[in-house]
């Protein structure tokens, strides 16, 4: 697996960093984040280092491709399937992301509205 030095994720992935785990598998890793804003508040990453979705390529494919369903898999384990949930990708300095390892924000066990921008 390709990790970069300095970043949380890959720390965090590697287990450098302790953190709740949610889900793991051959190419994905689910963990709590430390700071939620809802009452589930889970990040799922690819275990390789993608920096966002906007640096996403061709070579990612099977990130791209498994991603989804992984956050599916994971929205399942967490009850939310039936009840709704919102998937995020903050992607950029304008939509604040701050950890520049690709991740998926799965939120839910609330009402939420929308837009919510
Ligand atoms: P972003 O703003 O980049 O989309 O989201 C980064 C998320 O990572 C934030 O919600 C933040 O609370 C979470 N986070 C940052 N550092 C850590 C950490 O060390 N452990 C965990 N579990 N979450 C973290
Ligand atoms: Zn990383």
């Amino acid at each position: 697996m390709y990790s970069m030095e300095g970043c949380i994720f890959c720390d965090i992935v590697a287990g450098k960093i302790p953190s709740t785990k949610v889900y793991e598998d051959t190419y994905f890793y689910a963990f709590k984040d430390i700071e939620p804003v809802a009452p589930i508040h889970v990040l799922v990453v690819p275990k390789k280092h993608v920096a966002s979705l906007a640096t996403l390529t061709e070579n990612d494919e099977d990130i791209a491709r498994n991603m989804l369903f992984t956050i599916q898999k994971v929205a399942a384990t967490l009850g939310l399937a039936e009840d709704g949930y919102r998937v995020v990708y903050n992607t950029g300095k304008k939509a604040g992301q701050t950890v520049h390892h690709l991740h998926a924000h799965i939120l839910g066990g609330k009402e939420m509205s929308w837009p919510g921008v």
